[in-house]
């Protein structure tokens, strides 16, 4: 596979600089679906990480004709059996900010010991017929209160394991050292560089 140019389907802006920092040792050309104003936005209403990746990225591809490289992200905690998992984004409902989101997390885990977590990333990469996907894995805990101004979403309140400090306290370049998304770019990076 010879890709030298592709499109991050996200619009999310924090998304999109964390995987063309991750991407950027490819040296390919890497477009966003910000580049394509004229792009639906594509519905995530797959059961899984993995379904609403490659739905993203399948839309994406087709529309672009270009290889389309697309991230779901989910936080699973211990204590609540894996949840907010792929509803991470509306977890306090559907037009839920990422600070109603911390604010219920926290709630919910008020007096709760385990504070175990993960972040789990599938990256999908399509490519007209052909079809991949990498998943990355970040493991830590919840803390009670809100530290840090990086990053973004549930970054405050998430310390990675071997870490003091919560993702928002990390500058970019190490949360994309050990971070879920970092190691399922890393994936796809290993996997374009043995093709
Ligand atoms: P998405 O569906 O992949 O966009 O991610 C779902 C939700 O997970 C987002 O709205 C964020 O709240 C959260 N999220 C995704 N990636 C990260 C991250 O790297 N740090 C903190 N929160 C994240």
């Amino acid at each position: 596979m010879n890709i030298s140019k592709l499109v991050i389907a996200s619009r999310n802006k924090h998304k999109i600089g964390e995987m063309q920092q991750l991407l950027s040792p490819l040296g390919i050309e890497v477009l966003s679906t910000a580049d394509f104003p004229e792009l639906n936005e594509v519905v995530e209403d797959r059961p899984t990480l993995k379904g609403n990746a490659l739905k993203k990225a399948r839309y994406v591809a087709k529309e672009t004709c270009l290889p389309a490289l697309s991230d779901d992200t989910g936080l699973e905690v211990e204590a609540l059996n894996g949840k907010p998992g792929v509803y991470s984004a509306r977890f306090a409902g559907p037009d839920a900010t990422y600070e109603d989101n911390v604010f219920k997390l926290l709630n919910e885990l008020e007096g709760v010991d385990n504070r175990n977590a993960r972040f789990r990333t599938i990256v999908a990469l399509v490519d007209g017929d052909e079809e991949f996907t990498f998943e990355g894995i970040c493991n830590g805990e919840i803390i009670e209160d809100q530290r840090g101004t990086e990053g973004f979403g549930y970054d405050p309140i998430f310390r990675p394991d071997g870490y003091d400090q919560t993702f928002a306290e990390l500058d970019g370049s190490t949360k994309n050292m050990i971070s879920h998304r970092g190691k399922a770019v890393e994936n796809f990076v290993k996997f374009l560089k043995e093709m």
